[in-house]
């Protein structure tokens, strides 16, 4: 293995385009990654590069497993991708005394009660909540539970299981919609904790950003306000299109950017991404979430840095890298054109027969990038029970309005085949399938 100037442990339990673009960025920066995964006892040895292999759902023996390993060896920086390998890279972090969230901080994150209680605590705008069990099904009216509402798995994202309720007949289904959806094998099998608790707070109107920004010992830096220029109004609130810069006004962007930095205080965040969500209104600012790290893998390729004209850009990954290791470029800020991407949404759920008009889409204008990334025959799930998109559309333009025409232009000319899935009993449990 080529011996490298500088190391940085890497927490991901993802490989996949974000990992390869951190490769990249590490080889220009004379720089080895060390990954820190729960991939590994699947596969030996994945990335050919002697992956430290350990459990996300036990932060403190993770970290515990990357001190034994990586002893006597210099360590530079600490990154995480991902909510759960964040919560293992503040322990290790701690352990050798590197720049990085307080793990309690971290934790606080990955649980939406907590955040909530952490928002309201601070003086933040925060909802009424309730974190309740999602069975039996809680009675509205002898809770105090008004409409609308929005009920939320308490430890699942990507809004997978997030619905809004309107009345209590919506509410009554929700809560079995949700209870079948945590009571599903695929979620069992994330062992995270609290799959039986929703968090139910009431509905918060008005437009929605997203925040991806930089903390270097407690200080925020935007990075990009992303607009959300679809409505998400429920019943089901999947991403579709992300467009920065912002079109909204420079007052609101200021108070966006006030918000993140206290939401961000708020919970003793300090050092390295965040990712977080807002909606804004006539009452102001409302953080809905804040995540310790950078926004999901392919949505980062929207995002590129450069010190200023003429100078080749960096990716999101690059710049991470540089901010971790304390290095020269690490506060270049965003290119200059507007840029976006669409996460394309899952019509219905079904097994993905084909896909028709990738071309003609790829080639539409503005585009810069179109990928396919659901698999076909496989089976995808509409939202609320799905959490991978179709795939991802990126365009480049001169201003904002242009970048979401495009991005809708060629999405209008894609064409995809879903095909209802046979039911199926499962051999253990007996229960129906794909009905
Ligand atoms: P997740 O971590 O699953 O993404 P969030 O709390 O961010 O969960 O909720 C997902 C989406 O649901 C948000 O981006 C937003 O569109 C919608 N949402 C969540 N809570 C509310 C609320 N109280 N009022 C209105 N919309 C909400």
């Amino acid at each position: 293995m080529t011996i490298r100037s500088k190391r940085v442990l890497l927490f991901t339990s993802k490989l996949g385009y974000q990992t390869r673009s951190f490769e990249e960025a590490a080889e220009k920066l004379d720089t080895e990654i060390v990954y820190v995964t729960d991939r590994c006892h699947h596969l030996e040895d994945p990335w050919g590069d002697h992956a430290i292999a350990v459990h996300f759902e036990s932060p403190d023996s993770a970290a515990y497993t990357v001190l034994e390993t990586i002893r006597g060896r210099e360590v530079n920086g600490i990154l995480a991708l991902g909510d759960r390998p964040a919560a293992a890279a503040a322990n290790a972090a701690r352990g050798l005394g590197l720049r990085y969230n307080h793990p309690s901080a971290v934790e606080a994150c990955r649980n939406k009660a907590r955040l909530r209680e952490v928002f309201h605590a601070s003086g933040l705008r925060t909802p009424w909540f309730k974190n309740l069990a999602v069975q039996p099904t809680p009675e509205p009216v002898l809770l105090g539970i008004s409409f609308p509402c929005v009920l939320k798995p308490l430890s699942l994202s990507a809004s997978q299981g997030v619905i809004r309720a309107n009345n209590r007949e919506e509410f009554v289904a929700a809560t079995a919609r949700l209870h079948r959806l945590l009571e599903s094998a695929e979620i069992l099998a994330t062992r995270e904790a609290n799959l039986d608790r929703m968090i139910v707070e009431g509905y918060i109107p008005g437009r929605e950003v997203a925040v991806e920004g930089l903390l270097t010992d407690g200080d925020l830096r935007i990075l990009a306000i992303f607009d959300k220029p679809d409505p998400l109004e429920g019943p089901f609130f999947e991403e579709t299109i992300y467009v920065t810069p912002s079109r909204l006004s420079e007052s609101e962007q200021f108070a966006i950017e006030r918000c993140a930095g206290d939401a961000a205080r708020a919970l003793g965040l300090s050092h390295g991404p965040i990712h977080a969500e807002f909606r804004i209104n006539d009452d102001g600012v409302w953080p809905l979430e804040i995540a310790p790290r950078p926004i999901g893998g392919l949505c980062a390729r929207a995002l590129h840095f450069g010190s200023d004209e003429g100078t080749e850009f960096i990716s999101l990954e690059e710049l991470l890298l540089r901010h971790a290791l304390n290095l020269d470029g690490r506060d270049w800020p965003r290119e200059k054109a507007a840029c976006g991407v669409m996460m394309i949404p899952v019509p219905t759920s079904g097994i993905l027969a084909r896909v028709e008009e990738e071309h003609p889409a790829r080639e539409s204008a503005g585009i810069t990038e179109l990928l396919i990334t659901a698999r076909l025959h496989d089976y995808i799930a509409a939202w609320p029970e799905g959490s991978s998109y179709l795939g991802f559309i990126f365009a480049r333009g001169e201003s904002a309005e242009h970048v979401e025409k495009f991005l809708r232009e060629s999405h209008a000319k894609l064409r995809f085949h879903i095909v209802p899935r046979l039911p199926v009993e499962h051999p253990a449990t007996g229960r129906q399938s794909g009905v």
